[in-house]
């Protein structure tokens, strides 16, 4: 995958800091800084949220192109950005396979 333009399909990151805690021994988020990243190889591009809303970018689950919104970034918290087409599918299956286990459907 060269890094020439494409759209760009992006994770959520949060690359906020990070210190030692040295009574309880774990590693601990200091502040949170969430960006979305191209996860394509070669590709460097990253977005903060508030810019990434309006722009166009690819599904990460069906390839298709679609327009990110403020529910995606903000309430839904999607990891793998992936367009509304593809929540759907996903209910739609769930709702099937819910039924299937009660043997309401073949
Ligand atoms: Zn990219
Ligand atoms: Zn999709």
């Amino acid at each position: 995958m060269s890094a020439k333009k494409h759209l760009h399909i992006y994770r959520r990151v949060d690359i906020g800091k990070k210190e030692f805690n040295k009574q309880t021994r774990r590693w601990e988020r200091l502040n949170s800084h969430i960006v979305y990243k191209c996860v394509l190889d070669g590709c460097s591009h990253y977005q903060i949220p508030e810019l990434l809303v309006g722009r166009t970018a690819q599904c990460s689950r069906c390839g298709g192109e679609f327009v990110v919104t403020q529910r995606m970034v903000g309430s839904d918290k999607r990891v793998n950005l992936y367009c509304d087409d593809c929540k759907k599918d996903k209910k739609t299956k769930a709702t099937e396979e819910f039924l299937s286990e009660l043997g309401l459907v073949e």
